[in-house]
């Protein structure tokens, strides 16, 4: 028998909109958390116009409803723990406008990241935010989290190329910000409060991106270490040094090791830490020169291998190892509970001895590798969840790695959010008077909390 929902929905919108059966909703039901709750309904909007009639609809029956983009989320943030309706965008996924002069573009949020900077490399533009989820995440996903990546620390995160968006707020009324409306003159910044905002203030509908020119030179080398602090201490002194590296991505040797099992790789050898640095530019000489300085740092840090790539094929093997890293972790346990902690590149060093203590201590596997350029790692406890005890030491010694990154001056969450796994720790970070805030902030654009509601705030 169909429920309530179910015939006002399918009465609102196109049948193929409207999804209901149960396997249908087990499908919307899950992101990259170990965590899944079941929608009532699952709406696919086509244009604005459907998210504004679904937000109307839900307003009145005060129904929970959740924006989604690919669900590659890592903190709960696209899960209906409430149920009420999914909204996912997968079918909003055009390039409107590209103007390649002013170099921007407007785009529908279920676009993939990947596809995005694909077709605009194809003028010689490049998208810069470079999530290691670029081939399966949305940008409006990406624009939801503020999404980072591997180019953060010379290009910035998603923030820094949002122009403007389009969005529905939760009567059904819509809002523009920045070049949308071609004015950006108002007093309080909405754009800024609805990136990052981790779909909880508004759906957005349309998004407007800054584009830049594609470098012409890149050198990309692969250097090993003996010691995890040494390769850390590569990072503080490049910094130290002024040279900016569009990549500088940290691996320790367990994760390594685990790759290289995991793809045959045989020129890379073994070893405590690795790290995948690229230097990038119009300019050859400067690239050069960049490039040679920072070759200088490895070796005086104690680098034992330098393995610098000279043709395409050479730099597509270095990559390999990074993007790799995700899926030959499975191997080693069958649930991943990663925490992407944020410190100042000075405390790298500091971070990963405190990384190992915790590992040590609470007897739970860790796996660190991260945008460590802008001082991003992702401490990745690898277990059952299925083990009961186990898990109660891995909550443990995730309570500790907050701790100690709160008191080196760091973040909680340098990419990820905060959603549902890290609520319980917002407190910590933001105090009582920011929470009360950001709840104020909330009521404000969702005084019914009916966007995702039970998120963010524990
Ligand atoms: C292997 C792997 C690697 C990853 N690497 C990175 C990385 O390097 N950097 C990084 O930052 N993240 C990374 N992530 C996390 C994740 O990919 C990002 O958070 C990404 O931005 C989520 O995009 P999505 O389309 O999957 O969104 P979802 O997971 O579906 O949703 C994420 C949040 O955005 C909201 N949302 C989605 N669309 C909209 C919309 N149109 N309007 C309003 N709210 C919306 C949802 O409600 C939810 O709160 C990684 C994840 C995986 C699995």
């Amino acid at each position: 028998m169909k429920t309530e929902l179910e015939n006002d929905l399918t009465r609102l919108f196109k049948k193929e909109q409207v999804l209901t059966s149960k396997e249908e909703r087990i499908c919307y039901s899950y992101d990259a958390t170990n965590k899944n709750f079941l929608p009532d309904a699952v709406m696919l909007p086509h244009s604005t116009e459907d998210v504004v009639k679904l937000m109307r609809y839900a307003h009145q029956h005060k129904i929970a409803v959740v924006p989604r983009g690919a669900g590659s989320g890592y903190t709960g943030g696209s899960l209906p723990i409430q149920g009420g309706i999914v909204v996912s965008f997968e079918q909003m996924t055009k390039i409107l406008h590209l103007d390649k002069e002013k170099k921007y573009a407007l785009v529908e949020p279920g676009l993939i990241t990947q596809q995005f900077a694909d077709h605009v490399a194809q003028f010689g533009l490049l998208y810069p935010p470079d999530p290691s989820s670029v081939k399966f995440s949305t940008l409006g996903g990406n624009v939801a989290e503020c999404a980072g990546g591997l180019k953060g620390r010379k290009y910035g995160v998603t923030r820094n190329y949002v122009l403007g968006v389009e969005a529905v707020l939760s009567s059904g009324e819509v809002i523009q910000t920045g070049i949308l409306d071609e004015k950006d003159e108002s007093p309080y910044d909405l754009q800024s409060l609805l990136i990052g905002s981790e779909g909880t203030l508004a759906l957005i509908t349309k998004i407007a991106l800054r584009l830049v020119d594609k470098p012409q030179y890149e050198n990309t080398v692969l250097a090993t270490f003996d010691q995890m602090e040494d390769a850390a201490e590569v990072v503080a002194a490049t910094t130290a040094s002024g040279v900016i590296p569009s990549v500088l991505e940290f691996i320790d040797g367990d994760t390594l090791e685990c790759v290289l099992e995991y793809v045959r790789l045989d020129d890379i050898e073994k070893s405590e830490a690795v790290l995948l640095i690229e230097v990038d530019g119009k300019n050859k000489e400067e690239v050069d020169q960049e490039f040679e300085e920072v070759l200088k740092i490895c070796k005086e840090k104690k680098s034992k291998g330098l393995q610098v790539a000279q043709t395409k094929e050479d730099k597509d093997n270095l990559w390999k190892v990074r993007r790799s890293i995700s899926a030959s972790l499975l191997k080693i346990a069958p649930t991943k509970v990663n925490e992407d902690i944020c410190v100042p590149a000075s405390q790298l060093p500091t971070m990963v001895k405190r990384i190992k203590e915790i590992s040590e201590k609470h007897r739970v596997n860790i796996n660190t590798f991260g945008h460590a350029g802008d001082g991003n790692l992702h401490v990745t406890f690898m277990c059952d969840s299925r083990n009961k005890e186990q898990m109660e030491r891995v909550e443990k010694a995730v309570d500790e790695l907050f701790k100690h990154t709160l008191k080196l001056g760091g973040t909680l969450s340098g990419e990820h959010g905060i959603g549902v796994t890290k609520s319980k720790y917002l407190e910590w970070e933001v105090g009582k008077e920011g929470i009360g805030m950001m709840k104020k902030i909330k009521s404000a654009f969702d005084p019914d909390n009916i966007i995702n509601p039970g998120k963010i705030f524990s």
